[in-house]
């Protein structure tokens, strides 16, 4: 790094939606001297060229991250072994490596057994993205206003971890620092079962559609749009979170379907009251989520609308 805030090159792995992001808003708050990201198709090194999104875009992975300060690894879990194998040789040791991977305590165990503790990989999940893919659907300003949580290892250096909490400060999130296990289990819930869910409704209600023909589609309301909306998100990224998530999951499906059957004997015997107090009772949950995000202006996916001051 050249002085406290500034790198001298960061190299990002993957520039998809997370990757093409955090290469416009570096480059938007001039946080680093350069910036060189790897793609491993053509068409998406092609794009990443075109619309000038790092300063030199590389075919290799050794030439991507020789003479990089920060590498961020912006690709899907499933790639994580190979990919931390492939640049482990090429690694200057001062080298910080970080990532954005939503799924924390197995990956970081596997990418442990690869890099050990010749370098310091401190592991960042931003909760910030929307349900396109590809290197042109990123913008700048999709971490504005947003969390970024940090699960360092128990043995992970301090100093370091004060330059990645930095590095997302600067492109305007908030940032928490907590275990991977913990961030697991409160992912499995508000992130991870809900997409969960989505993918499940859209794909009951595509069953049904063969008896109603195209019903389910001429009368969807908000509430069936807004799963869909969901259920269209990555195939890959999701797979790689259930595969990688599965204790935390399990444990959130084990709970709602719990909760799902109570509701279900409310209904099957017009138990008007209980029905009540569960909706009375989520309403409020909803205002204080609304409440505490008060000041933030954006949609479920974290598309912020308020400019970093
Ligand atoms: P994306 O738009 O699909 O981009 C993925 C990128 O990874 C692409 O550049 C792709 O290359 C590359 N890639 C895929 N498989 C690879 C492999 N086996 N080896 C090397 N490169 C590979 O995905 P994304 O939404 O940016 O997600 C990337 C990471 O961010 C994931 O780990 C995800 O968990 C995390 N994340 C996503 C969100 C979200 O809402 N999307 C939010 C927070 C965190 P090509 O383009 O060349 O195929």
């Amino acid at each position: 790094m050249t002085n406290k805030s500034k790198f001298n090159n960061i190299a990002i792995i993957g520039l998809g939606l997370i990757g093409s992001s955090l290469a416009l808003a570096i480059k938007k708050h001039k946080i680093a001297g350069s910036t060189t990201g790897y793609a491993r198709s053509t068409k998406t090194r092609q794009i990443a060229k075109k619309i000038k999104l790092v300063s030199k875009v590389e075919t290799t992975l050794e030439k991507a991250v020789k003479n990089a300060d920060l590498v961020i690894i912006c690709t899907p879990l499933s790639s994580y072994k190979k990919l931390f194998s492939s640049i482990k040789p090429h690694l200057k040791k001062s080298t910080i490596i970080t990532d954005v991977g939503s799924a924390k305590t197995k990956v970081m165990a596997d990418v442990k057994k690869i890099i050990s503790e010749e370098f310091d990989f401190i592991p960042a999940h931003p909760i910030a993205g929307t349900e396109k893919s590809g290197p042109e659907a990123g913008f700048a300003e999709l971490f504005i206003n947003r969390w970024c949580i940090i699960t360092p290892y128990k043995d992970s250096n301090k100093k370091n971890i004060t330059i990645v909490k930095k590095f997302w400060e600067k492109i305007g999130s908030s940032v928490e620092i907590m275990s991977p296990e913990h961030h697991d289990r409160v992912l499995a819930i508000t992130s991870h079962l809900p997409h969960l869910i989505a993918y499940n409704i859209v794909n009951t209600a595509a069953d049904l559609e063969t008896v109603t023909k195209s019903d389910v589609i001429k009368y969807s309301a908000s509430g069936f749009r807004d799963f869909t909306r969901i259920a269209s998100s990555d195939p890959t990224m999701w797979r790689d979170i259930f595969i990688n998530n599965k204790e935390a999951v399990l444990e959130m499906i084990g709970r709602f379907s719990e909760d799902l059957s109570v509701l279900q004997k409310a209904v099957r015997w017009n138990d008007e009251d209980t029905l009540f107090k569960i909706f009375s009772g989520t309403r409020k949950i909803r205002k204080k989520i609304i409440a505490a995000g008060q000041d933030i202006d954006a949609d479920d996916f974290g598309r912020s609308k308020k400019k970093l001051k």
